[in-house]
């Protein structure tokens, strides 16, 4: 267990910040979720041509983004401008601008709209910044994180196959500031490091100590923790320029678990229990 401090601080979700020291506990029926809830039989969107999928876009940063509190002009921009029907099977073209996640094959999903929306805004970037991101799926949210300006994006993801055609697809939509590694991302990417952000799309059931050694001091880190296959609670953690992380609850979230070896390997990795016993 490493030395770094870690102060916990109850936030509420979409509140820009609130203190407090009590632990906080998942709410029982999570405002948002992503990743292994089933879609719920959505009414299929009308399919056509890219100016039919540009307006279900605009619907889609309208109804279920703008109205449940992101303003972030930034990370509305990006969500408007990455055509999220390009990074699912074509068969679910049509459900690509519904708020809820799909299926993108080996297992895994593609997270909900909102959550992307809402993990990009914790983050806070500014020009300049380096963010790693930790599960790339089907590399849509790289690339929401790559349309914001001045950002260098490093992705890591561990599926072999999915590593490889979310790379393809990032390159060929010209997504050049989004940097691709097939590898197990509870590791991180020290090569890089530090990172400014980092952001972590598949959850542990604890913190990885890799990734907190690689956030900078003033950095900011996203990511669900909670048990696999169940329920998680979304924390953001600061990295304060002594070193010590801060920690705020954003909500309750389900996500795919994260996988490998690194995950496995806990607590001989160094991981950090969390909420801290
Ligand atoms: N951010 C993705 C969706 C994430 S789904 C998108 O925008 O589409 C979670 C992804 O994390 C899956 O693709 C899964 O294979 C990947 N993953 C799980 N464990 C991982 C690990 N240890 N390292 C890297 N990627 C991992």
């Amino acid at each position: 267990m490493r030395r770094t401090r870690v102060i916990l601080h109850l936030a509420l979700a979409l509140l820009a910040g609130c203190t407090a020291v009590t632990i906080p506990r998942p709410s029982p029926t999570p405002p948002s979720t992503t990743a292994t809830t089933p879609a719920p039989s959505p009414t299929p969107l009308p399919s056509g041509d890219e100016a039919d999928f540009a307006k279900q876009r605009e619907r889609m940063v309208i109804e279920t983004i703008e109205r449940r509190g992101i303003t972030d002009e930034q990370v509305l921009r990006a969500m408007r401008a990455v055509p999220r029907h390009l990074f699912v099977p074509e068969e679910q073209q049509d459900y690509a601008y519904g708020d809820y996640p799909l299926p993108i094959g080996y297992g895994q999903t593609i997270s909900q709209p909102y959550i992307v929306a809402l993990m990009t805004d914790l983050l806070e970037l500014k020009e300049g910044d380096k963010v790693l991101e930790i599960g790339t799926g089907s590399g849509y949210q790289a690339a929401v994180l790559a349309e914001i300006p001045d950002i260098e994006v490093y992705t890591i993801e561990i599926v072999p196959e999915l590593a490889e055609i979310a790379r393809k697809r990032l390159e060929s939509l010209g997504y050049t500031s989004a940097h691709c590694k097939q590898a197990d991302g509870y590791y991180g990417w020290p090569e890089h490091a530090p990172f400014d952000a980092i952001i972590v799309t598949a959850a542990p059931d604890h913190i990885p100590g890799a990734l907190v050694d690689q956030l900078a001091n003033g950095g900011r880190m996203v990511i669900p923790i909670g048990p696999p296959g169940g329920y998680q609670t979304l924390w953001k953690f600061t990295r304060q320029p002594d070193g010590e992380l801060q920690a705020f609850n954003m909500g309750g979230v389900a996500f795919v678990p994260l996988i490998g070896p690194g995950a496995d390997a806990h607590p001989h990795e160094g991981g950090y229990e969390w909420p801290l016993p």
